[in-house]
């Protein structure tokens, strides 16, 4: 019996303990169902476990060496590659993704960038802190969903943060409260006790709540006798008491925010009403965790803010980082780039039509491990081992704890991982 993280998301685990020859995963305890669906993959039918070509408009087999010839061909002909994705790849990884973006000129971002990579730029230029879960777990006494369905997008996370007892919260369940803010009445809402909040505001209308809380921090009574976005005002009261009685908040803000098209002035006042709180606080903080989905979309902010200086958007000119306010969506809706390199994500199916549609007009070389929509269009796939199950590597962890992954057990046909992988096409391509 061997104990090792689940990649299955965002939290990774690490208290999962798999039965293993080395060759079969026989038992795994642990994990949820999201988690078995990811140690599911190693055998899964959907897996692909041979380098692939398009050829007459139909994908076939073929041996690396033909897989790595077609894929040079495409990026020595192109002049504005697009590498996407890396979210669901190792940072080892992710370095090699940018180490290649350097050398071709590229522009390189991952899933982070329509997603939780908005929440850190806010956050790092407003200098609102982020939390962990440990201290989560030790000191927290009020947790607030925005926007966030813990139970079903990060399904063990109520558990360890919610339900546990922690250093300094020994009574547990009984001594925190949750506040969940939604306009979808989502999984989470059934984990409501007495002593919790559900505020169901009507949608598109976050914008006029934040205003009016940071209104009411500023001066007693603003909130109108009817309240605000369907919450009335003895809901909103209380939302606010205890914002600003809480010893040790944590607001987790989740996709419902970034999925809103208005959602980056929302995460941009939900952090100034945070810091409006922090600074009338007497006795506590609030803090935030990003509600990141894939389980290293974390990593790539990480990454690229060691190696370039920036988390996202990284366009190269002459080897070197380039100012650009270009990003992934302006990159395929005005046509900028000739041909992608696509990691570990399927861009086809999550993308606007519009783009998806100009993304599969240019050749796609996809490096991912599983049959998907984009793979289904991609021009050369090369198959990989599963990261944290097959081949190694580190990760960091939804609060940015870094996490190191195992290899449990041999890839299918000694496939290569994410790394070794694009380290190869470097190397071909006359890098380091
Ligand atoms: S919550 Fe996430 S990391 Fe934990 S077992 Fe489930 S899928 Fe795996």
């Amino acid at each position: 019996m061997k104990r090792i993280p689940c990649t299955g998301c965002s939290l990774l685990c690490d208290d999962i303990i798999v039965r293993t020859d080395g060759i079969y995963i026989d038992e795994i305890v642990g994990a949820c169902l999201k988690g078995k669906e990811r140690f599911d993959l190693v055998s899964s039918k959907n897996r692909i476990t041979s380098p692939m070509i398009k050829e007459n408009g139909s994908l076939i087999s073929v041996p690396l060496e033909k897989a790595v010839e077609n894929a040079l061909k495409i990026i020595k002909s192109a002049s504005k590659p697009l590498l996407y994705g890396f979210s669901n790849s190792s940072c080892e990884a992710q370095s090699a993704g940018i180490t290649l973006a350097r050398l071709l000129d590229a522009f390189i971002d991952s899933n982070s960038m329509i997603c939780q990579g908005k929440t850190l730029k806010e956050a790092s230029n407003s200098g609102i802190i982020f939390t962990t879960l440990s201290e989560v777990i030790n000191k927290a006494d009020l947790l607030i969903l925005w926007g966030f369905n813990a139970a079903e997008s990060i399904p063990r996370l109520l558990n360890k943060t919610l339900f546990s007892r922690g250093k300094f919260r020994m009574t547990g369940r009984e001594i925190k409260t949750l506040i969940i803010v939604d306009p979808v009445k989502t999984a989470s809402f059934g984990v409501m006790g007495v002593r919790d909040l559900s505020l169901m505001i009507t949608p598109g209308m976050d914008l006029a709540l934040i205003k009016t809380l940071k209104e009411e921090c500023c001066s007693e009574n603003s909130i109108p006798n009817e309240g605000v976005a369907g919450l009335d005002q003895d809901d909103l009261k209380r939302l606010l008491l205890n914002l600003r009685e809480a010893e040790n908040g944590v607001v987790f803000l989740g996709q419902g925010i970034l999925r809103d098209p208005k959602g980056d002035q929302i995460l941009k006042e939900i952090l100034e009403l945070i810091e409006l709180i922090n600074q009338k606080q007497q006795k506590g903080r609030i803090s935030i965790i990003m509600g990141s989905g894939h389980y290293n979309m974390n990593g790539f902010d990480q990454v690229a803010l060691s190696i370039a200086g920036r988390n996202r958007n990284l366009q190269f000119n002459n080897h070197e980082l380039k100012e650009s306010d270009e990003t992934i969506v302006t990159k395929i809706h005005n046509a900028d780039f000739d041909c992608s390199i696509i990691v570990g994500t399927d861009p086809i199916s999550h993308l606007p039509q519009e783009l998806s549609s100009k993304l599969a007009s240019r050749p796609i070389i996809l490096i991912d491990n599983k049959n998907t929509p984009t793979a289904h269009l991609a021009d050369v796939i090369f198959p990989t081992s599963i990261t944290g199950i097959e081949s190694e590597g580190l990760a960091f962890r939804l609060d940015n704890v870094p996490v190191n992954l195992k290899r449990i057990v041999n890839p299918p046909n000694n496939l290569p991982s994410d790394k070794e992988l694009l380290e190869m096409l470097i190397n071909r391509l006359g890098g380091n």
